[in-house]
């Protein structure tokens, strides 16, 4: 039989956890449904820049705590897959590994993951010095030195950002021209980024943690090798919206159109977090969404 629940939430990140406590602590019925377990990309990281932790807070750890803030006020957690949804409809309806819920308000939470760059050992080498988010880990990397493969602004932001705290940093960018805005581009060279023009990284170097990368330049076709003790590959980001197209606005990468109210092409269904289209994708803008989309939520919840 099916459930129904006056907010259902796609996701079970800051967005989506932050959401379930502000509609819960409302006094609507709330449900999360989460395919893996609390806490989204944070779950994979140490956190030092979510304010209230004096000490770094492992991410998987801040993730339950956000789940438990959210039960506390009665939200329920499906640890779930959903496999459609018709957002269309009135109540709206999710189909799930859990049987089908039905929803008058859906807030999408379901976040972007980096791009990989798909080399045979990246995976193995995730947290051994690989990695694809500087603020996130860049201190684990402090007076050492790195790599960071992209010439977006994500590359160029990570690159300067890590240059304050590493003794060295390398651009690694597959062009000649950076992709980035200029407005970076005399703030690299001050902080003593030094980029490597058309080059691409073609494998990984070390055993048990990363020691440098293989490197090809995309003109010449020579080989080189780096020392380096961590690469950080910020080539772009993949939002986890396939299932809701066709059905909501996105923009041509895939994310959901949606402002600081967090209002999709589509009422009584909010994007928060990652998912959405905004300039700075971190726990603590997730977390601000997450509340903004109740806030949005409650002139229909209300009615
Ligand atoms: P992006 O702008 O798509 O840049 C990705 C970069 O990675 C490009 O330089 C691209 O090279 C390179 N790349 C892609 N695939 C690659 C591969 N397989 N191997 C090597 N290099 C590869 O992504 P982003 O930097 O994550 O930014 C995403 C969006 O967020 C952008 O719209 C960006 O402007 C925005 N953003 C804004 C801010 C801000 O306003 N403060 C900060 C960060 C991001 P090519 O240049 O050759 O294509």
């Amino acid at each position: 039989m099916s459930q129904s629940y006056d907010v259902v939430i796609i996701g079970g990140g800051p967005a989506g956890y932050t959401a379930g406590l502000y509609s819960a602590r409302s006094g609507f019925t709330t449900a999360i449904v989460e395919k893996l377990s609390p806490g989204g990309q944070m779950a994979t990281t140490s956190v030092d820049n979510y304010p209230g932790f004096p000490e770094t807070i492992d991410g998987f750890e801040l993730g339950e705590k956000m789940q438990q803030g959210a039960e506390r006020f009665g939200a329920k957690t499906f640890f779930a897959t959903v496999s459609s949804v018709d957002l269309k409809s009135d109540p709206k309806v999710l189909e799930t590994s859990s049987g089908p819920i039905q929803a008058k308000v859906v807030i999408i939470a379901t976040g972007a993951n980096p791009r990989h760059l798909g080399l045979p050992r990246e995976e193995n080498m995730s947290g051994k010095g690989v990695a694809y988010c500087a603020t996130c880990d860049g201190r684990m990397f402090k007076d050492k030195v790195v790599a960071v493969n992209g010439g977006g602004n994500s590359a160029v932001e990570d690159a300067i950002y890590l240059a304050k705290i590493c003794k060295k940093v390398y651009l690694v960018h597959r062009r000649d021209k950076l992709r980035a805005t200029p407005v970076y581009w005399d703030s690299l060279k001050k902080n003593g980024v030094e980029i490597v023009w058309n080059s691409t990284v073609k494998g990984i170097l070390g055993d048990s943690k990363v020691t440098g990368v293989e490197l090809e330049n995309v003109k010449t076709g020579a080989t080189s090798e780096l020392s380096v003790d961590g690469l950080f590959v910020a080539i772009g980001r993949k939002p986890e919206s396939s299932l809701f197209a066709g059905q909501l606005d996105m923009d041509k990468a895939g994310y959901i159109i949606a402002g600081e109210d967090t209002k999709t092409s589509l009422p009584g269904v909010y994007a928060a977090g990652d998912v959405r289209t905004k300039a700075f994708r971190q726990i603590i803008t997730a977390a601000s969404d997450g509340a903004n989309a109740v806030h949005s939520a409650e002139e229909i919840l209300m009615k």
